[in-house]
């Protein structure tokens, strides 16, 4: 770390500044903390921890087991596992005798929290707004506005070598609708709203007379249960829509979940964009269902639901939104809906919605000031490295979770975080600290060097961009 005199200011000079403190940012903040070779801060713009506040729902779980967590898959000797956190709350033999591999939502955020107090590389209230490239002394300018210790507003400005950018996503709207359902969202004492903001506004919604949610992925049946085993007492019509033909299991096969393994996000990076799309529609099953126990918890809610008659509540699958108004005069909204395979149309009136349709990657603003050093996609998204860089020199502006298009689904999950996190700071040094296994995955997505399947063609365009090479090869060639 060094200070460099600027205009009569001192700015200080770092190896790596992180932007937002989400789990992906967290672990690398765990992992890089012990380094000598590369010392850095991540800023947050929150003054604390809070990993996604608004669906923290009692009884929630994460959908990876517990080595899943910020460090163990890089370092299981880190002081920062989960198993760790355990020990030291004391809660090690429970952990043990319940052989529970599913994490409470509420349990991982508390996780966070308590490595967070052990850090020393975290700054809270810090918002970047800007990232300027200082030709003459190769380095990235950031700057922003932070909160100091008596409340106010002050601006900041670090320098550094390396950037890594995890500022998460965005609430997503069926694209049909998605600017009006954003305008209804934002009036005054909405009843439309998005999954993300589900427990702010819980209450107000339990008053209306009919609930309708809109999406079945995991969120969405967390929500739908929450409200059908809490409408006991309250007397709502409930009602959980979705545009897929059925409430679909997310699979958890052990072959299946090898797909959420290094191998396979090294595998995926090379094979060509037409190849990749046709492959992400088929990988929809592995990250949009619900999870097994909580559609069984779902089902058995809604036989009891049915027999003590609760309250009203219906499943419709295969209906796909096509238009919503708000009508000042019912003060209800109207859906307007279309069936995906009879094309019969329908309208339906409710007193509140739902939307848990998902998250979409963001380009944040202050990526404009350094655009120009950066790779993009014909769509305008970033167009990553195979080490997870996303500028044209291939090591200096690293991203977390952009998007599929890169490694696949193994983006947004936070059981790979620890193997991205591992290749980027070998990417950053140039020393491989956390060395990932030879091997991780039994099945081979192309034939190994030694399997006895020996190439006579060529790898066409439509095949892959890196067939040639064996898992192993692309692992050294790309980081070192
Ligand atoms: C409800 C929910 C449950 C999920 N459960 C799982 C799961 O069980 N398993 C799994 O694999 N995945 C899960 N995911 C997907 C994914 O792992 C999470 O979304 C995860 O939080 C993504 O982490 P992140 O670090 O990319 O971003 P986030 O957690 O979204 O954090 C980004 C941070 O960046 C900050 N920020 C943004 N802009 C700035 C700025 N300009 N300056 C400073 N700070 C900024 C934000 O304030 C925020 O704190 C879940 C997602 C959701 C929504």
């Amino acid at each position: 770390m060094k200070m460099h005199t600027d205009n009569d200011q001192q700015t200080i000079q770092y190896d790596y500044i992180g932007i937002g403190l989400g789990p992906f940012n967290l672990g690398f903040a765990c992992m890089a903390a012990p380094l000598d070779d590369l010392k850095g801060r991540i800023f947050e713009q929150a003054n604390a921890f809070c990993w996604h506040p608004g669906m923290l729902i009692e009884g929630a779980t994460l959908q990876n087991p517990f080595l899943g967590d910020l460090v163990s898959m890089a370092d299981p000797t880190s002081p920062f596992t989960y198993l760790n956190f355990c020990k030291q709350k004391g809660r090690l033999y429970q952990l043990y005798i319940r052989e529970n591999f599913y994490l409470g939502r509420a349990d991982f955020n508390e996780y966070c929290q308590w490595v967070i107090q052990q850090l020393d590389n975290i700054d809270f209230g810090h918002k970047v707004m800007d990232i300027r490239y200082e030709e003459e002394e190769g380095l990235y300018r950031v700057s922003g506005v932070r909160t100091n210790s008596h409340g106010q507003q002050e601006t900041f400005c670090v320098l550094t070598k390396k950037l890594l950018i995890g500022v998460g996503s965005h609430p997503q709207f069926p694209s049909s609708i998605a600017d009006k359902a954003q305008i209804l969202a934002h009036q005054p004492n909405t009843s439309l709203i998005h999954s993300g903001q589900y427990l702010k506004h819980k209450k107000p919604l339990q008053e209306c007379k009919e609930i309708t949610v809109i999406g079945s992925g995991q969120s969405g049946a967390e929500i739908f249960y929450d409200l059908l085993t809490s409408s006991k007492d309250h007397d709502y019509k409930l009602n959980w829509v979705t545009r897929p033909a059925r409430y679909f299991q997310m699979e958890t096969a052990k072959f299946a979940l090898e797909i959420l393994t290094p191998d396979y996000a090294e595998y995926f990076f090379g094979l060509n964009e037409d190849v990749k799309t046709d492959i992400l529609k088929d990988h929809q099953h592995l990250y949009k269902g619900i999870n097994q126990k909580l559609i069984n918890d779902i089902y058995d809610a809604l036989d009891e639901n049915h027999r003590y008659q609760h309250c009203q509540a219906q499943l419709l699958p295969c209906m796909e939104i096509v238009d919503i108004h708000f009508d000042t005069q019912s003060q209800q909204y109207h859906l307007h809906f279309k069936h995906t395979q009879t094309h019969v149309e329908y309208l339906h009136k409710t007193d509140a919605v739902i939307f848990a349709t998902g998250y979409k990657p963001v380009l944040p603003d202050f990526i404009g000031g350094i655009r120009d050093r950066l790779q993009w996609h014909e769509d305008g998204s970033y167009l990553p490295n195979r080490n997870w860089s996303v500028d044209k020199n291939k090591r200096e502006v690293f991203i977390q979770n952009a998007g599929l298009k890169g490694h696949g689904i193994t983006n947004p999950d936070l059981g790979m975080a620890c193997y991205r996190n591992s290749r980027i700071i070998f990417a950053m040094t140039g020393i491989d600290h956390y060395p990932a296994e030879a091997s991780t995955s039994f099945q081979q997505y192309q034939p190994h060097a030694n399997s006895g399947f020996e190439e006579i063609s060529e790898a066409t365009q439509e095949q892959t961009q890196a067939a040639t090479h064996s898992p192993s090869y692309i692992k050294r060639e790309a980081y070192a």
